[in-house]
């Protein structure tokens, strides 16, 4: 059986919570900015919550890929769709999920800057201590020697059917998968979510 990660699952209301803790600290340095670039997908959802408490109009989106699949790198982060609109000579906040390696964010911020923002700032729900790049805002800190898969809210049936499927290799039934997940990576699923996800 493949490795598998450790795991934290987060919900909803944790996710309202990094937006509230980095919104306030947006505010608090008097930074509202005029456009929000959501990084695809990570960043989409944090984005709106950003974009809701600070009043933002205007979102873009940037495409980076690195993680192939849960929890497995797929090599250096690349930047495959460029900004969606324009940022020249606005103030911009550039927004993901999290930083682990932080290359994902901080090819975007460079690539925004290239396109003539006159202010970049970044956010990340969640930092990995071990990260490269360190956010301007960040919404939660996780320790470098604490790696963990986060499951999001945003991603938790696609990261749930990898891991399923990941788990199950060897034959195991619905009830077995269940148990290596809770056991090796620490996610307590429901079982009609594991049985769901190892349909077709
Ligand atoms: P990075 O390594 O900072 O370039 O991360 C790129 C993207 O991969 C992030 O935006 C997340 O969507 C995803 N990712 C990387 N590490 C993790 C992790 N530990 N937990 C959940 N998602 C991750």
């Amino acid at each position: 059986m493949a490795d598998l990660p450790k795991c934290r699952r987060t919900s909803w209301a944790e996710a309202d919570s990094w937006a509230e803790t980095i919104a306030q600290a947006v505010r608090a340095r008097g930074h509202v900015p005029e456009t929000i670039v959501a990084l695809t997908r990570g960043g989409w959802v944090p984005g709106r919550l950003l974009a809701d408490r600070l009043g933002v109009k205007r979102m873009v989106s940037i495409r980076l890929q690195h993680w192939g699949v849960t929890a497995q790198p797929s090599g250096k982060a690349e930047l495959t769709e460029g900004l969606s609109g324009p940022v020249r000579g606005q103030s911009v906040l550039v927004v993901d999920d999290i930083t682990d390696t932080g290359e994902s964010l901080a090819l975007a911020t460079n690539a925004v800057r290239e396109a003539g923002a006159s202010r970049v700032e970044s956010a990340a729900c969640l930092h990995i201590g071990h990260s490269k790049f360190l956010p301007d805002y960040i919404g939660e800190e996780i320790p470098r020697d604490a790696w963990v898969w986060v499951v999001f809210p945003w991603n938790y049936w696609e990261d749930v059917r990898h891991l399923v499927h990941q788990a199950m290799a060897g034959g195991l039934d619905a009830d077995q998968v269940r148990a290596v997940l809770r056991e090796r990576s620490g996610l307590d699923l429901p079982l009609d979510h594991v049985a769901r996800s190892l349909e077709p």
